[in-house]
């Protein structure tokens, strides 16, 4: 890849999530208008005017991601698409889904500025109560074209939860991204990544698959760069779904590392959902997907 490339595309991410973090939400009115509609003055909303003459901000990423604001304002409530696919990819590479649970939090975007600095994408498993006082991260995650789906409201182990219990984690979660992105993800990862069949039919009923990952990096627990970056050297492998979090600054700095070298090994950085497009497996409700074998 063209350094100047690199180096322009860089800059210009960086100036979009300074500006998505800076001003008001303003893509969220297009979608949910009377959630949105300012209270006092409003200054610096232009709801009608941003619905009906297209987006400043997919407009500016329109020179560096492929589809993401099509997606952002198509008005379905039921797609199952997660995010928009590259569907440009080179098959006969190997493929690695990224996923960052339990943010987003400060260290999001440092981690999405390399995504796009490498023209990867990973996927984002938010809590729900973190979405709302953080949209701006959020809103960055999906502008760069990565995906974001749920990881339940609070946290709660869902198998201790009733039905009913279970399913307001997972609408409230997913009606807070939708807010933020305009996409009503089509699966999430359990907290824990622990399910049982309760679970599995209360997702079925919303329409959810499970996602789950098939190694784990254990970044919660060495909170060390060092050796995040070392296991995932020796473990690596195309089809895997690798698990993180973006709420650990150490995670974070390791993919300074991390995906750089991966790129370098020839993978092709993938969601979840692309994973599963070049692999030909559907994302169907309520089954549970590890890895893209
Ligand atoms: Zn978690």
């Amino acid at each position: 890849m063209n350094m100047k490339n690199i180096n322009r595309r860089s800059l210009a991410f960086v100036m979009i999530v300074s500006l998505l973090l800076a001003v008001t939400p303003i893509t969220e009115n297009a979608i949910a208008a009377p959630d949105t509609a300012p209270s006092t003055g409003g200054a610096q909303a232009a709801p009608a005017a941003v619905a009906a003459t297209g987006p400043a901000i997919p407009t500016a990423y329109g020179a560096f991601t492929s589809s993401y604001a099509a997606a952002m304002y198509l008005p379905g409530t039921n797609t199952i698409r997660v995010q928009p696919i590259r569907t440009y990819l080179d098959r006969s590479k190997p493929m690695i889904a990224l996923t960052f649970d339990d943010g987003p939090s400060q260290y999001t975007e440092h981690i999405v500025e390399l995504l796009d600095r490498y023209d990867c994408r990973a996927t984002f498993c938010v809590i729900g109560n973190r979405v709302g006082p953080q949209k701006g991260r959020v809103r960055a995650v999906a502008a760069q074209g990565s995906e974001v789906v749920g990881h339940s409201w609070d946290h709660k182990n869902l198998t201790s939860l009733s039905k009913k219990k279970i399913r307001r984690e997972l609408k409230k979660t997913n009606q807070a991204i939708k807010s933020v992105t305009g996409v009503r993800p089509a699966m999430y990862r359990p907290p824990y990544g622990a399910y049982d069949e309760k679970v599995r039919k209360a997702s079925k009923k919303l329409h959810l698959a499970l996602l789950t990952w098939s190694y784990d990096t254990k970044d919660w627990k060495s909170l060390d760069p060092k050796k995040v970056y070392g296991r995932i050297k020796k473990h690596a492998e195309g089809d895997q779904i690798l698990l993180m979090h973006d709420i650990h600054e150490s995670t974070a700095i390791a993919m300074d590392k991390v995906i750089p070298w991966l790129v370098g090994q020839g993978y092709e950085l993938v969601t979840v959902s692309e994973l599963m497009y070049y692999k030909g497996i559907d994302i169907k409700p309520g089954i549970v997907y590890n890895d893209g074998i």
